[in-house]
């Protein structure tokens, strides 16, 4: 589609003061009115038509007005996470400063402060001193750079026969980074899930035995602190005995449950994470910062340095002492904005009480939707929460219900037009499933309440009636 761009009158590419706070109230005036409307529009949006006689504001509002909305409080699908306005203001400040935020010796005191978010993500998980760490723009990224770590670590020279151990619900983004990094999918060993969708110890250990029997070389475990589908928690304690007898490097994936470290019920569930080598956060799903921000922590600061540590003639010599405050030694980045104070400000201006109790609301929400719909007796439940996701699937009421794919999509269908919330689905052992996810501060009590009565209006209306 032809995106028509509105005439606007031109500045200077460094614009006077006048013109900028003309520009930054235009732009203030937009994003009060669109958060003011938030809870009040459709989840789910449609395609407005842009006219070519627009000013800025018309024209971000059409932008913005189609799509799913997933800083709405409605939004459960897939993993929310919502959107800080001070952390879009942190990025505003560090944007329009633009310090060049890859290096110590550039902006020491930002560098510093970046480590400090590191550090922070350090003491949730429970590492001792001797870690190092990196923010990047998400999980994906963090999840690569975890595996070519652990790869750099454990085959330093030759990696083709190593294997790489994940279960059946893993992000697909460690497959992702599997294949970026030079492995097949003959070196990934896909371990079956238990029924609460946890991978299954016992099959694992097989797996590896089998694997060293037949000479290729099994190098990296890869655990789920909560899992995309369900939320599931692998046994973090056991995946690590494993880890620590057949000499692997573990890695422990919890860009969906990391941040609930920060509760009693997060740490209980996730016991046994420090025991990880490597760990993948992703704030912008958990901190409920706005996208665009992940971070991995890797117990041995040299590992991670030893991974990406190569530098040009026109940069400085290699200061091994201080090289964690460099991202680029940490990282597949070079130039890249200051990535701390959009962590660091919502945590200077709500503290980590706030999270802590935020991310507790949403454990007492999940818990409360899962009673009430179990209570109906129309769904099948898939999984009691570990975290704040669940998966299910409407149960059919005659014979013509009878495929369970077709009705929980059409079920799917008739609860997201509606636009009061918007859920996501997937596929659980062969079958189609819904999954609520509660990860967005926004969402409260009242949106819970919308869903149940979204359920059972769209159950109603999707069901033939017996
Ligand atoms: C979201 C997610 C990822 C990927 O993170 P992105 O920030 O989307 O790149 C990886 N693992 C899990 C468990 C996730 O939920």
């Amino acid at each position: 589609m032809d995106l028509p761009w509105p005439q606007l009158e031109r500045l200077s590419l460094d614009p006077s003061v006048q013109e900028w706070d003309e520009l930054a109230s235009t732009v203030h005036a937009f994003l009060q009115e669109e958060l003011a409307l938030l809870g009040s529009q459709p989840v789910l949006q449609g395609e407005e038509a842009l006219s070519s006689e627009q000013d800025l504001k018309s024209f971000l509002r059409s932008l913005f007005g189609s799509g799913f909305n997933a800083a709405h409080p409605g939004f459960m699908a897939y993993i929310p996470g919502g959107g800080l306005v001070t952390s879009a203001l942190a990025d505003w400040i560090v944007k329009t400063m633009n310090r060049y935020g890859t290096a110590h010796f550039a902006a020491p005191k930002l560098a510093e402060l970046e480590y400090q978010v590191v550090a922070t993500f350090a003491r949730w998980i429970g590492f001792g001193p001797g870690f190092a760490g990196v923010l990047t723009t998400g999980g994906s990224l963090a999840n690569f750079t975890a595996l070519v770590t652990a790869r750099r670590a454990m085959l330093p020279e030759n990696f083709l026969s190593g294997t790489i151990y994940c279960s059946d619900q893993t992000h697909h983004s460690v497959m992702k980074a599997a294949n970026l990094a030079g492995f097949s999918a003959r070196n990934v060993r896909i371990v079956p899930t238990d029924r609460d969708f946890r991978i299954e110890v016992a099959a694992l250990k097989s797996q590896i035995t089998a694997d060293r029997a037949a000479g290729l070389a099994p190098f990296l475990l890869v655990g789920s602190a909560g899992t995309t589908n369900t939320g599931s928690v692998d046994p973090m304690s056991e995946l690590a005995a494993v880890a620590q007898a057949e000499g692997l490097w573990y890695h422990v994936d919890a860009a969906y449950g990391g941040a609930f470290l920060l509760t009693d019920r997060g740490r209980k569930q996730l016991a046994g994470i420090a025991e990880a080598d490597s760990v993948t956060l992703d704030p912008h799903k958990g901190l409920f910062l706005p996208y665009g921000t992940g971070g991995i922590l890797v117990k041995d600061r040299d590992s991670l340095i030893e991974a990406h540590e190569l530098r040009g003639a026109y940069m400085p010599d290699l200061d091994r002492a201080q090289a964690h405050l460099d991202p680029f030694s940490l990282s597949v980045e070079l130039s890249r904005e200051h990535r701390g104070l959009k962590v660091a400000l919502p945590l200077m201006l709500h503290g980590e009480d706030a999270f802590a109790e935020a991310l507790d609301e949403k454990l007492d929400l999940a818990e409360y939707a899962f009673e009430a719909m179990d209570r109906t007796g129309t769904f099948d439940m898939l999984n009691r929460p570990d975290l704040s996701t669940f998966a299910f699937r409407l149960l059919p009421t005659t014979q013509t219900d009878k495929d369970l794919g077709d009705l929980n999509r059409r079920f799917l269908d008739e609860i997201n037009s509606a636009g009061k919330v918007y859920l996501s689905g997937t596929v659980l052992h062969d079958t189609f499933a819904l999954r609520v996810s509660i990860l967005s501060h926004r969402t409260h009590q009242a949106q819970i309440d919308t869903l149940l009565e979204e359920l059972n209006r769209a159950a109603g209306h999707v069901r033939v009636k017996g």
